[in-house]
C-alpha cells in the first residue's frame, strides 16, 4: 500500500519570506526553497510526505495556464506512487488553479488538496501551520471512516471545499475562501468530518490528464451604462477571442437595449462563445425568468448556472481548447463534468 503523499510547492504566501533580512515590514517575496520555510519547523518532517517544486516559486498573481500543465505532469508523472497530492498555492489564484485542474485530471480516485495561508508560515501566528498539516491528513486519506477524497479540493482553516465552487472571499482573515451555492464537503475541527455525500463518487475508468486549453477568453462585467460597442469593437479586432463570461445582474439580467442585444449578437455570430453568469454571489442564471434576459436565451447565449467566475472561464478555456463546435461547447458548459455546476 502507498505510505507517501506528494507536495507540489507553486509558492503563495504560505512559502514566502521577507526581502530583506531582519526587516519584517519589507515585501514578501516567494522563498527560495522550502527548508528556507520549512527549517523551524521540524513537525513537519514527521509526515509521510515527499516534497517537489515548480522550477520558481511564484507570488500566485502570477499564475498561468503553462504552469497548470507543468502540475498536470507532476501529478501524472507521480500519480501511482503516491496515496494524495497536496498542492501549495497563493491564495490570490487558488480557486482558478483548482478548478482548472479539475477539469484536466481526468477519472481522478486520489484526494488533489490545494491549500495556502494568509501569513507565511515562518510567522509565529500563522494560519498556515494548521492548513497544511490538515491537508496532508486529507491527502493521506486518514480520517477514520472516510475511504477517499477523489476531486481537487481546496482546504482552507476549518473548511474542505470542493475546488471548482470555492472562491476567495476575504483578504485578511483566516477564513479566506467560501464555496457560495455548494456546502463544504467537509469540516474542519478537533475532528475532520467529511459529508460523503457532496464528495463525488469514485470514477469507474483510468486516470489521464487531458492538458487541453485556449487562453483567447475573457471576462466582462456589465453595469448601468455600460457602452455595448466597447466589447463588440474589441472582439472584432481582436478575432483571435473565442470566448466571453459575461457577468449579469441577478439571475442573468441585462440591459435590453436594442444596441446591446445587437453588439451581443453580432459578436455571437461571429463564432464567439458567449456564458451568461451572475454577479451575485450566490444563486443561478435563469435566462427567460424575466423579460431582461429572454433576449440573450434567443440569441444564443450560453447558460452558465450556478458556477464560479472561476469554474465558468476555466472550463470555457478547456472545453474550446479541446475545439469542439460551438454546439457542443454550449452543451458542456450547461452541462456538468465534475461537480462544477448544479444542473
Ligand atoms: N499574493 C499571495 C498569492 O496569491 C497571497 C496569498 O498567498 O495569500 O500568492
Amino acid at each position: 500500500m502507498l505510505e507517501k503523499i506528494l507536495i507540489i510547492n507553486t509558492g503563495g504566501t504560505i512559502g514566502m519570506v521577507n526581502s530583506e533580512d531582519n526587516n519584517q515590514n519589507s515585501p514578501l517575496r516567494p522563498a527560495k526553497s522550502w527548508h528556507e520555510v520549512s527549517k523551524n519547523h521540524p513537525l513537519l518532517e514527521t509526515f509521510p510526505a515527499e516534497y517537489c517544486q515548480i522550477p520558481t516559486l511564484i507570488d500566485s498573481s502570477d499564475m498561468n495556464p503553462d504552469i497548470w500543465i507543468d502540475i498536470l505532469e507532476i501529478i501524472q508523472k507521480n500519480y501511482y506512487k503516491y496515496r494524495g497530492f497536496v498542492i501549495l498555492h497563493g491564495t490570490d489564484t487558488m480557486s482558478f488553479t483548482a478548478s482548472a485542474l479539475s477539469f484536466m485530471l481526468k477519472n481522478l480516485d486520489k484526494p488533489v488538496v490545494l491549500t495556502g495561508s494568509q501569513v507565511p508560515l515562518i510567522t509565529p501566528r500563522s494560519d498556515a501551520l494548521q492548513n497544511l498539516i490538515t491537508s496532508i491528513q486529507i491527502a493521506g486519506n486518514r480520517i477514520y471512516g472516510v475511504k477517499s477524497i477523489p476531486e481537487v479540493t481546496i482546504c482552507f482553516r476549518d473548511e474542505l471545499l470542493r475546488g471548482n465552487r470555492a472562491r476567495k472571499i476575504d483578504a485578511t482573515n483566516y477564513f479566506g475562501f467560501s464555496s457560495p451555492n455548494y456546502t463544504p464537503l467537509g469540516e474542519i475541527g478537533c475532528e475532520i468530518k467529511i459529508n460523503d455525500k457532496k464528495v463525488l463518487g469514485m470514477p469507474k475508468n483510468e486516470f489521464y490528464i487531458d492538458p487541453f486549453i485556449n487562453r483567447n477568453v475573457l471576462i466582462v462585467e456589465i453595469f448601468p451604462g455600460m457602452n455595448p460597442l466597447y466589447i463588440k469593437t474589441l472582439v472584432d479586432v481582436h478575432s483571435e477571442i473565442k470566448g466571453i463570461i459575461l457577468k449579469t445582474y441577478g439571475n442573468g439580467n441585462a440591459p435590453t437595449s436594442k444596441e446591446f442585444i445587437a453588439s451581443l449578437e453580432h459578436i455571437i455570430n461571429s463564432g464567439v462563445s458567449v456564458v451568461n453568469i451572475s454577479q451575485c454571489p450566490t444563486g443561478a442564471v435563469k435566462m427567460g425568468l424575466y423579460e431582461a434576459s429572454s433576449a440573450l436565451k434567443r440569441i444564443g447565449v450560453i447558460s452558465g448556472g450556478d458556477m464560479t467566475p472561476e469554474a465558468a472561464i476555466t472550463k470555457l478555456m478547456y472545453l474550446l481548447g479541446k475545439n469542439l463546435s460551438s454546439e457542443d461547447i454550449k452543451l458542456y458548459m450547461e452541462s456538468e463534468i465534475c461537480g462544477e455546476i448544479t444542473v
